[in-house]
């Protein structure tokens, strides 16, 4: 399959890998919209929010309970960030393999506010 997100999962495209488990994998976004960015993304090939069905409802718990404990191995919990999904095409969603955007480390909630966020 093209993805270029399960290709980062198979070590076929290098990443900045910041968490791995046997569920999912975080990495450094390529190009960053805010001091700390970072993707999480589960290791099966889901397209999108709108692929989600009743059985996954451990899967995407566990997604977001992974980027809780990034934002802290990273020193951004307690400073705050914001969590997106982007879904589908007028959502902004360019890669076609869930995941969960990570945004923060900004010095101050003004320069937050002037950064364009995907
Ligand atoms: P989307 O717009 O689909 O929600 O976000 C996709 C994100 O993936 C973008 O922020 C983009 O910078 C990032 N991205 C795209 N290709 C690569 C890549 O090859 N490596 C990494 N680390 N990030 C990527
Ligand atoms: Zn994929």
């Amino acid at each position: 399959m093209d993805c270029i997100f399960c290709k980062i999962i198979n070590k076929e495209v290098n990443s900045v890998v910041v968490h791995k488990d046997k569920t999912f994998i975080a990495f450094k976004d390529i190009n960053p919209k805010a001091p700390v960015h970072i993707l999480v993304i589960p290791r099966q090939h889901i397209p999108s929010i709108n692929h989600l069905a009743e059985d996954d409802k451990v899967l995407i718990g566990g997604l977001i309970l992974t980027a809780q404990k990034i934002t802290e191995k990273l020193g951004i919990k307690n400073t705050g960030y914001k969590l997106a999904f982007n879904v589908g095409e007028g959502g902004g969603q360019v890669i076609e393999h869930l995941h969960l955007h990570i945004l923060g480390g900004w010095e101050t909630k003004e320069k937050m506010h002037k950064q364009k966020i995907p």
